[in-house]
């Protein structure tokens, strides 16, 4: 009888805890050239406008889609621009300036040229890199309120951060609806909210730039982690990889000495400005730029295959796979 009643007990509780338990809403969308996929604990409605957010994001912010913001400011040297197309460009003019320039958003005319956005890839003669690389300068870019003007020639591409941004955007919007618990993955671009239902971390995968496997993972919450490499868009000719990150200084593809750069912190578009930038920069440069700026941590893979963490992952970066067994540097601010 004691039996049958505490069986009726634990039963009456798993009721009560299942009724509780948020459900796992998610949704998975092509957008920004990127498979996305949502997932949040909460109302459905919350993954409803996500989706949305992230169409209109897309409409106004990408460089390709003839009526954006961006296209509209390139095809006319400037212009009246959304008020959060204009906040996202003075927060990216911010991250220029902090990473002197490996950063750029006015690289666009050198991305062009080598067909990344295009489909029309190509290897531009030094002449031809020499005269866009003119027209290359964030700090010749104004922005007053939301009216933008360019020096003649200049194209902006915010491509760099916006997946960053997006990812921010969907976190700020599910936590005023109350989410406790979800996952925006935008590629190589992830933002968590909160932990996992259960309470414990959300622990999130980063790619080996050199196969299709995951090189470890760190265990996160409420922070974004964003990962650029060049192993994430590229094309091949006479045997060299031309990736699509350009060094703003040569006008070519990057390549100083890093295969990927991680960067995690609480704002996803520093997390995927400095992403970017670390990736042109080279990892001494990444490292000093760490060490002189709070917010955010690194994990930095070389071109040999070299594993770099920053001490705040201590304890939260756990190599995998092929990683397992090599050597990680821990940098230290002290
Ligand atoms: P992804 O968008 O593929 O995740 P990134 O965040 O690293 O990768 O952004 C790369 C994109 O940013 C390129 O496709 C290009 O549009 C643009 N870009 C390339 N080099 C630079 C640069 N040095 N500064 C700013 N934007 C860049
Ligand atoms: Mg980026």
């Amino acid at each position: 009888m004691r039996r049958a009643s505490s069986a009726l007990l634990c039963l009456a509780l798993l009721l009560i805890l299942a009724g509780c338990a948020p459900q796992a809403r998610t949704a998975t969308v092509f957008a920004m050239d990127t498979v996305m996929e949502l997932t949040a604990y909460g109302d459905k409605a919350c993954v409803d406008e996500a989706v949305s957010l992230i169409h209109a994001l897309e409409a106004r912010l990408s460089v390709t889609a003839a009526d954006s913001d961006i296209a509209r400011v390139n095809s006319s040297g400037g212009g009246e621009i959304d008020p959060e197309t204009a906040a996202l460009l003075k927060r990216a003019l911010e991250l220029c300036k902090l990473t002197g320039g490996a950063l750029d958003v006015t690289v666009y005319p050198l991305v062009r040229a080598w067909g990344f956005t295009t489909g029309a890839y190509r290897v531009p003669g030094d002449d031809e890199i020499g005269a866009l690389l003119e027209k290359v300068d964030y700090a010749a870019v104004r922005v007053e309120e939301t009216a933008v003007s360019l020096p003649a020639g200049a194209m902006l591409d915010l491509g760099a951060v916006a997946k960053g941004w997006t990812g921010d955007e969907i976190a700020a919007l599910w936590r005023e609806a109350g989410v406790k618990s979800g996952l925006i993955n935008l590629g190589g671009n992830v933002q968590t909210v909160g932990g996992k239902p259960d309470g414990s971390d959300w622990v999130v995968g980063i790619r080996d730039p050199f196969s299709e496997d995951v090189m470890g993972a760190v265990s996160v919450r409420d922070l974004a982690v964003v990962t650029s490499g060049g192993y994430q868009r590229y094309f091949e000719q006479d045997g060299v990889r031309w990736c699509h990150i350009i060094d703003p200084v040569t006008g070519r593809p990057a390549d100083k000495g890093l295969a990927s750069v991680t960067v995690i912190g609480p704002e996803g578009v520093l997390c995927d400005g400095l992403s970017t930038a670390l990736y042109v920069m080279g990892p001494e440069a990444a490292v000093r730029l760490w060490r002189e700026n709070a917010g955010f941590d690194l994990v930095l893979v070389t071109a040999g295959g070299e594993v770099t963490v920053t001490e705040g992952l201590e304890g939260r970066f756990t190599p995998m796979g092929a990683y397992t067994d090599k050597e990680i540097k821990v940098m230290r601010r002290g």
